[in-house]
């Protein structure tokens, strides 16, 4: 689920949420990445409105809200994986100012101006970097932040295979210039941009995945759905390894202005 894929969307969604739920995060990232994007934004208190937009699972809504002392809600099409993080969240006693949300990223349930903080891992690319960046700022306090991560080209250029790979799943992908560019086009001033350690996507999407892959497929005997995922997943994970020097995730951290 780390990139869009027109295929993904023919799979049984109960098995793709089955699957996905069964790792820590759907997305790639890390506790010290969410950590380290969160010193950037100052002035958060108690009363703070915090969005997590395509949270999963919630893997870094925990982080969000050990590290903060507002109010967050954490909004997945997904209720399986809203379901996941309103349990992790009640286990954690983080329930009292955190709600998991069924919803949809391209409709957002906030009011105008109402938040201070708006996150997103590994998700914007459901709308795309330019449209997200766009259309959540409306939601935003003047002077409230976003921080989102988003796959970005790390060179100029690459070799033509993971070129077309991107093309067809998500050709948004950009160049971390043009990134930062796009989201002081939408008006934000920007605060930071960091590329994510190469183990957000290996030992914390990859290498987790693989742990789980056999038992999937073998609780899913011949069904091409469960197979055609793991077969998808496996090849993404090769290229990645191939690839890693053209291609990752970087974090992106704004102040609407
Ligand atoms: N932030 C999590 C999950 C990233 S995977 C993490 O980093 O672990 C991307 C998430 O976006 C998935 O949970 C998926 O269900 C969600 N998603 C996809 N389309 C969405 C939409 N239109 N609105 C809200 N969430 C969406």
């Amino acid at each position: 689920m780390s990139n869009e894929n027109s295929t993904i969307h023919e799979f049984d969604f109960n098995l793709v949420c089955e699957y996905f739920s069964s790792i820590e995060r759907q997305g790639p990232g890390s506790i010290e990445a969410t950590v380290k994007a969160l010193h950037f934004i100052e002035n958060l208190n108690e009363s703070s409105k915090i969005a997590d937009i395509g949270c999963g699972t919630g893997g870094q809504t925990m982080v969000l809200a050990s590290q903060t002392s507002g109010t967050i809600r954490a909004l997945d099409i997904f209720p399986t994986f809203v379901e996941a993080l309103n349990s992790k969240s009640a286990s954690l006693k983080f329930d009292g100012r955190v709600k998991g949300l069924v919803g949809s990223m391209d409709k957002l349930p906030f009011e105008k101006e109402e938040l201070d903080l708006i996150w997103s891992e590994g998700a914007i690319y459901n709308i795309g970097f330019k449209r997200g960046m766009n259309e959540w700022r409306h939601f935003l306090k003047e002077g409230g932040c976003i921080a989102v991560t988003e796959a970005t080209w790390f060179t100029n250029s690459r070799p033509s295979e993971i070129e077309e790979f991107w093309q067809a799943a998500y050709p948004e992908i950009d160049t971390m210039a043009n990134n930062i560019a796009i989201m002081q086009e939408a008006g934000y001033s920007p605060i930071a941009a960091f590329t994510l350690p190469e183990k957000c996507w290996t030992d914390n999407i990859y290498n987790q995945q693989a742990l789980i892959q056999d038992a999937f497929l073998a609780k899913y005997e011949g069904n091409t759905t469960a197979q055609q995922l793991v077969a998808y997943q496996k090849h993404e994970a090769d290229l990645y390894h191939k690839y890693k020097q053209y291609y990752g995730y970087a974090f992106y951290i704004g102040k609407k202005v």
